[in-house]
């Protein structure tokens, strides 16, 4: 058994990153056997899951959307906040009432919330029935936890700095858009984020390995890959070579994949040359994600996020100027420790100002082990929701008024497949990650084409095909 230490997942700098090949397990001792998973959190969780995926099929495992069905029941689990928290525990009790039934089922609990001490604490306590527990640091060896596993709850959670696998095989939910990792872990330590513990340190992937994987990716057909990392714009900074994230970006638009996106950025790593090649190439998405998280440079110190009002807003009309038709989306948290009515002013000026095109707006959660979690948190609750409220009504006015824009223009839609409220539509993405849904033809899936906007709603919009363009 091997239980998580917050301290030790603080340290930095004790040994250098090793670039391993993952060793891929094949079996056939559970063929027959099926399997559920659920994923919860950001996209690095949904991208882990499909190593997860890849990796249970490979013993014989088949996937099942059906919980009451499965053999084994794996959680990849969420530390950003308390409800997602909340949520997994939630689901356990479930999941603990099918193994009364069905004495057999294996249940493995994985991801971010397993790093944390007071998780282990109360699933020792509390959940005894889980069989398996493993962290953000051992998901490789998921096969053979499986493999071992006895009657015994084993718990294999290890708080080191971390490493890069490279070999990894995914079973991609889609066969249009891809995830592509380019970095693991954070250095940033905002005050408020457990990443940097239960994630470990920032580690690069070596850029051959990124390229060999987009040049794979677009012989397979894929149609668009994201770029993805806790902080993007930081690629490189941990690597010996002299290489940022906006040479990356250059060499992966040379590979000519129709389409690139990257996600999440930090605003202090953002320089200049990074816009410069987002708005020189096509193929690189008119799309950032900037999260503001405050509106106040008293707050946004206290958050320990390296710039201050006036800077963001620098960069943002930069990136507006330079980047033709630029969409920009954001992250915005209420009710930080010591924000008062003028700080949460502060951060409705700049929403009015910036008018993003969406934003992610959260209540202020602490999370033990954080910096934040010590400070006194004098702003009550309800101040906390009406400030959400608030928040939220703007954000989509803006979005609202964005999506207005797009009313009969025609633009190119990337469709990934049928509408989930209509199935005599289509669904995909602009180039701005506008949602359009489409009246077309389901061949289109897989393609991009051009869609006249007839209708534009707060978060989506409606169109109809113009061309296809058969890419
Ligand atoms: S940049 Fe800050 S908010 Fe983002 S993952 Fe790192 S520590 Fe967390």
């Amino acid at each position: 058994m091997n239980l998580p230490n917050m301290k030790n997942a603080k340290l930095r700098g004790l040994k250098t990153v090793e670039y391993k090949k993952q060793e891929n397990l094949f079996s056939s001792n559970y063929v027959g056997k099926k399997y559920f998973i659920r994923t919860y959190g950001c996209q690095m969780n949904v991208h882990d899951s499909e190593e997860i995926c890849s990796m249970v099929e490979n013993l014989g495992f088949q996937k099942t959307e059906c919980l009451e069905e499965a053999d084994l029941v794996l959680l990849n689990t969420c530390a950003i906040r308390e409800n997602a928290h909340d949520k997994v525990f939630g689901y356990l009790g479930r999941v603990k009432h099918l193994k009364k039934e069905k004495p057999e089922l294996m249940i493995a609990i994985g991801g971010c919330m397993p790093q944390q001490e007071s998780v282990i604490h109360n699933i020792l306590e509390k959940h005894p029935y889980v069989d398996i527990v493993f962290g953000t640091h051992n998901i490789h060896e998921l096969s053979k936890l499986i493999l071992n596993h006895q009657k015994k709850q084993e718990i294999e959670v290890y708080s080191v700095e971390g490493n890069v696998y490279e070999n990894v095989l995914y079973k991609r939910d889609s066969s249009i858009t891809a995830w592509v990792n380019i970095m693991y872990g954070c250095d940033k330590f905002c005050t408020y984020c457990i990443v940097p513990y239960t994630r470990g340190k920032q580690r690069s992937r070596k850029m051959e390995d990124i390229l060999k994987e987009v040049q794979e990716l677009k012989d397979l057909g894929y149609q668009e890959i994201t770029l993805l990392g806790q902080n993007v714009n930081a690629y490189g900074k941990d690597l010996e070579e002299n290489i940022d994230f906006a040479t990356l970006l250059e060499k992966v638009a040379n590979i000519k994949i129709s389409r690139v996106r990257f996600v999440t950025s930090h605003p202090w790593d953002f320089t200049d040359r990074m816009i410069e090649i987002i708005a020189k190439y096509d193929n690189v998405m008119p799309y950032i994600h900037l999260p503001l998280q405050s509106g106040s440079s008293k707050i946004l110190k206290l958050m320990g996020r390296r710039y201050t009002k006036e800077e963001y807003l620098t960069l943002f009309h930069k990136m507006k100027e330079r980047i033709p038709k630029v969409a920009i989306t954001t992250d915005i948290i209420v009710g930080f420790p010591f924000e008062t009515e003028q700080d949460f002013l502060e951060t409705l000026e700049v929403v009015n100002t910036c008018k993003y095109d969406g934003a992610y707006t959260f209540i202020y959660s602490p999370r033990e082990g954080t910096p934040a979690s010590k400070m006194k948190d004098e702003v009550s609750n309800s101040v906390k929701e009406d400030r959400l409220h608030l928040l939220n009504r703007l954000i989509n006015q803006y979005s609202f008024e964005n999506n207005q824009k797009y009313l009969n223009k025609v633009v190119p839609v990337l469709i990934q497949g049928v509408s989930e409220k209509d199935q005599n539509k289509v669904y995909g993405y602009t180039d701005t990650m506008k949602l359009v849904n489409v009246i077309a033809d389901q061949d289109v899936i897989g393609k991009i084409i051009s869609v006249k906007i007839t209708d534009a709603k707060s978060f989506s919009l409606d169109g109809e095909m113009v061309v296809t363009n058969q890419k």
